[in-house]
């Protein structure tokens, strides 16, 4: 098992083992906090299989060789792992579990099954990539979209840019409180975010332990 396999597990448990031990009106109030956030993810959504449904189908999932899936190691976000969670079943998670512990022959993400992606909300930054040939074909025909697609970057950065108190900054906050620490707490850790943090006023300059 290679370390980007053990801190996806080790993520996962973690936030298996900190939800198992929640009261009910914990985790309505956790999941409540989820709740916009999943709300724009279902817009994006909406608006990927709207508009990009046709090309990503022709140029990648009928040939199996979709560039956007094709790397190992794709960056995850602790907040990914811990919505995920809140959304999936325990099937579902068990699945995730069960590829992370193969080998993995490294010219695929390891989360890309014959079914597609095995996450039930993928990683944000899955959900906002597109390719330039995808955009220039989609954009180029009908620009608004290219605005409506950039107010969607705009608004992910609403739960996920620390320049202000966001989503994903909370719940690593919330998991570091009760004691659990994660490679993938970027917004804790990652230099560039911190300074981020430090430039609007919230982080006062001590390095985050890893
Ligand atoms: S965004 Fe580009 S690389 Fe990704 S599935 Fe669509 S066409 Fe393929
Ligand atoms: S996590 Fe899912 S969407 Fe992201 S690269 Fe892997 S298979 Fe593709």
């Amino acid at each position: 098992m290679n370390a980007y396999h053990k801190e996806q597990i080790d993520a996962l448990r973690f936030v298996d083992r900190y939800l198992v031990n929640l009261s009910t009106f914990e985790r309505r109030a956790l999941d409540e906090s989820v709740a916009e956030y999943l709300d724009f993810r279902h817009e994006v959504d909406f608006f990927l299989n709207r508009y990009f449904c046709e090309i990503c189908s022709h140029t990648c999932y009928r040939s199996r060789l979709s560039a956007c899936c094709s790397r190992e190691g794709i960056i995850t976000f602790f907040g990914d792992v811990v919505v995920n969670r809140l959304v999936a079943t325990d099937d579902k998670v068990d699945k995730l579990l069960a590829v992370l512990r193969k080998s993995n022959d490294g010219f695929k993400c390891v989360y890309l099954s014959s079914s597609g992606c095995l996450w039930s909300v993928k990683p944000i930054v899955c959900q906002m990539y597109l390719c330039d040939r995808a955009k220039n074909k989609v954009f180029g025909q009908d620009s608004w979209l290219k605005d409506e697609w950039k107010l969607l970057e705009q608004r992910r950065k609403g739960f996920t840019w620390p320049d202000r108190p966001v989503l994903f900054d909370d719940l690593e906050s919330r998991f570091l409180k009760a004691g659990f620490q994660s490679p993938l707490m970027y917004l804790h850790s990652s230099p560039g975010l911190l300074r981020v943090k430090q430039k609007a006023g919230l982080y006062q300059g001590k390095r985050a332990k890893r």
